[in-house]
């Protein structure tokens, strides 16, 4: 007999010992050949249609199950949501233009909010305010105000929950909700709108887009939401700018939260970026868009 032949018949002998089903045999025959004291932890997985890894016995199984299905449903980042929906989640407007547009969050109050109106109003600037609802129904003159003088108005939720982690209900009557009182006092269904903390989710995106809406967040941010001084702010801000820019800042904030660097850094900003032979405009001047309906 040579060799080869010889190879064969051990081969044959260690399936007809190993008693594999066939499914099992296709990847593993080799070890049994030449591992024959496998035979008994093997024989438990050799059921048809189980698991054809046979030494998963052995193994612990992952806790959060197999790789493919905690990956799929992951959420995507912001910066993966905003290239797939480049229409409704936008961060900046075209760079063709020479035209930024400065936006304020989480207005009104009554004490930054009406300082900030007061520098634009003195500039001859128009802005766009993401207004927080419960806010607007507790200070609606100062809405009033901001519609009055030119700016613009979009919704910034009603209670600025982070809103990924809420319930689809609880996610619309935000939008809904806030977007009655704008109504009521603004005259119009606002177009843009800004999530709290700039978090949202696909679902969420999609189903604004669903209402004719368009997210927007920005490029600049200018961190005041830290408590920073003037100068440190107008630094974030000036050290970015760039056409088509929108550029974030806060017109109120959580408690205690301290907003004048914002405030006293407000005309100097104003003043460089028109240095620069750049326009102010509001968010649908500079994505030519109607600011609702
Ligand atoms: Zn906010």
């Amino acid at each position: 007999m040579d060799m080869r032949k010889l190879w064969i018949a051990l081969f044959l002998i260690a399936i007809i010992f190993a008693g594999c089903s066939p499914a099992a045999t296709n990847e593993s025959l080799p070890r049994a050949a030449n591992t024959p004291s496998n035979d008994k932890q093997m024989k438990p997985q050799a059921v048809p249609g189980q698991d054809k890894h046979k030494d998963i016995s052995r193994t612990p199984d992952l806790r959060d199950g197999p790789e493919d299905q905690i990956r799929k449903p992951h959420p995507m980042t912001l910066s993966d949501l905003q290239a797939k929906y480049k229409s409704t989640f936008l961060l900046s407007g075209s760079s063709d233009k020479r035209e930024i547009a400065l936006t304020f969050d989480d207005a009104p109050d009554d004490h930054f909010t009406p300082q900030v109106l007061d520098i634009l109003k003195k500039e001859g600037v128009r802005a766009t305010f993401f207004v927080v609802g419960n806010r607007v129904q507790a200070h609606p003159d100062i809405v009033r105000r901001m519609v009055k003088e030119g700016h613009v108005i979009g919704n910034h939720s009603w209670s600025h929950p982070n809103l990924p982690k809420l319930r689809d209900a609880d996610f619309r009557n935000e939008i809904l909700k806030t977007d009655r009182q704008i109504l009521s006092i603004a005259g119009y269904l606002p177009t843009f709108v800004r999530p709290p903390y700039g978090n949202i989710s696909e679902n969420q995106i999609l189903w604004l887009a669903s209402q004719h809406k368009v997210v927007v967040n920005w490029n600049i941010d200018s961190l005041d939401w830290k408590g920073l001084d003037a100068e440190e702010v107008k630094t974030n801000v000036l050290a970015h700018l760039q056409p088509g820019a929108i550029i974030l800042q806060h017109s109120a904030g959580g408690k205690g939260q301290d907003l004048s660097g914002t405030v006293k850094a407000l005309p100097d900003i104003i003043k460089a970026i028109r240095d620069d032979g750049v326009k102010l405009v509001t968010i649908p001047e500079l994505l030519d868009m109607p600011n609702g309906k």
